[in-house]
């Protein structure tokens, strides 16, 4: 089974991944982690993606394929996965259609989380997690960034029937207990 968890920053995808993991024994694969380690070690993907990261911008859509399309060649993701912070261009969720098709597995269920704006904010500025993009300035572009260019992504798997929005505000389990009765 794979699995989207998709919404704006500060929506709870990464907490609620890691719930999910642990239920339906799926890895979790957030490309935002992927880029944050390859920064950290200082890889050729790192150089690329700090300064768009930094910005609150997308990395450019062939850097992301690349390197999701590379993980998914692990075999802890045969059975599926669960997808934080991707697709978050339509480009992005074609291409991951085709990645899947080509490896036999079944399509994706896209849970999507809904949180006011207000609450967003709030949330990505008393996470301290130590982000350089977890700043007043970052969050307002990484908002509109979403709201620009990833809500696409959300017509295109509803389109399919594939989407379930979910209202992500409450505890951590009242989400939770949301989203596994959304995908039973
Ligand atoms: P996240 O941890 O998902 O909030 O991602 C942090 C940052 O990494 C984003 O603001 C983007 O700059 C970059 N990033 C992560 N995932 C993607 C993606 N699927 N497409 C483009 N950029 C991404």
């Amino acid at each position: 089974m794979n699995i989207i968890l998709f919404g704006p920053p500060g929506a709870g995808k990464g907490t609620q991944a890691a719930l999910l993991q642990e239920k339906y024994s799926l890895p979790h694969l957030s490309t935002g982690d992927i880029f944050r380690d390859a920064i950290k070690n200082e890889t050729l993907v790192g150089l690329k993606a700090k300064s768009f990261i930094d910005n609150g911008e997308l990395v450019p859509d062939e850097v992301v394929v690349e390197i999701v399309a590379e993980a998914l060649e692990d075999v802890k993701y045969q059975s599926g996965c669960i997808f934080d912070g991707f697709p978050r261009t339509v480009y992005q969720s074609e291409s991951l259609d085709s990645i899947l098709v080509n490896k036999g597995q079944t399509p994706c269920k896209v849970i999507a989380l809904t949180v006011p704006e207000d609450e967003l904010v709030r949330r990505v500025l008393s996470r301290g997690q130590g982000r350089t993009d977890d700043t007043k300035e970052g969050i307002k572009n990484r908002l509109s960034v979403y709201h620009n260019e990833t809500t696409p992504v959300l017509e295109h798997y509803n389109d399919k029937g594939m989407a379930e929005v979910i209202n992500g505000t409450g505890t951590i389990e009242e989400i939770f207990d949301r989203i596994t009765s959304a995908l039973s």
